[in-house]
């Protein structure tokens, strides 16, 4: 039994590498799911219970504005979680297929940076980062962790050491607008495809959910990994329900 359900997840990862060679222009699309595995909760799960239990307006722009302290004492609970977390074999699978030139980038709706950590380059983060602060009046970027550090020591909110301006996190908070530049990346990438591997993504979400209608107007083939089916599933050249980390392994594997 257990053989043949092994069995059947090596067919899979064989037809995967079958279609990803037999490309010429690959893109990757990442959501939630591909870090679950690596510790970081997928917050729209029901029962992680994180963002069921919490006041919304925590992260949202205009709370942000109101009370950034609010959000930086929720946000250092968090912290210790989130740069603790490591890529898992899914992200150095991509990284390695990128840098062997078998994809041409990754579209990623995730802000935990885990991409550029496992050695991706060609990285579009639809949602921004959370690796990052930005200072709202002066624009200046850091990395979060020196600024967490200081709000652990008590400095909250953190200020800019340039020009005293609030420091928000680089990431999409609710009431943002996705920042423009990588959403047109994603599109004009999506647009020259001709294979999109769907990784960890419900796809219901917008604007996730408008990519794979690019590709199925393009008639470009989809792959789609990931645990829940999604709306996609029926129009997809190859369907994976497995856990991605745990895939991502024998695909490995099997392409040494
Ligand atoms: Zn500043």
């Amino acid at each position: 039994m257990l053989y043949n359900v092994m069995n059947k997840i090596k067919e899979k990862a064989g037809a995967f590498l079958n279609l990803l060679k037999s490309s010429k222009n690959a893109v990757v699309f990442t959501g939630a799911g591909i870090s679950t595995e690596s510790g970081i909760p997928d917050y729209r799960s029901p029962g992680i219970g994180l963002w069921e239990n919490m006041d919304q307006t925590v992260v949202s722009l205009n709370g942000f504005l109101d009370h950034p302290d609010r959000y930086y004492n929720f946000a250092l609970k968090l912290h210790s979680v989130r740069s603790s977390a490591k890529p898992n074999y899914a992200h150095f699978m991509l990284s390695q297929f990128e840098s062997e030139g078998l994809i041409n980038g990754i579209i990623t709706q995730n802000v935990d940076g885990l991409h550029y950590e496992a050695g991706s380059v060609n990285v579009y983060e639809l949602h921004g980062s959370l690796r990052q602060v930005i200072c709202l009046d002066c624009g200046l970027v850091q990395p979060i962790n020196g600024v967490m550090e200081r709000v652990g020591r008590g400095e909250n909110p953190p200020l800019c050491e340039n020009c005293n301006g609030v420091l928000k996190p680089n990431a999409v908070f609710f009431g943002e607008n996705l920042p423009s530049i990588p959403w047109e990346k994603a599109l004009q990438l999506t647009n020259s495809s001709d294979l999109f591997i769907s990784i960890g993504s419900s796809l219901r979400v917008s604007p996730a959910n408008t990519l794979p209608n690019v590709v199925i107007r393009n008639k470009a083939r989809l792959i789609i990994i990931n645990l829940m089916n999604t709306p996609y599933d029926s129009k997809a050249s190859l369907v994976i329900r497995q856990k991605i980390a745990e895939f991502a392994k024998i695909v490995l594997d099997l392409h040494s």
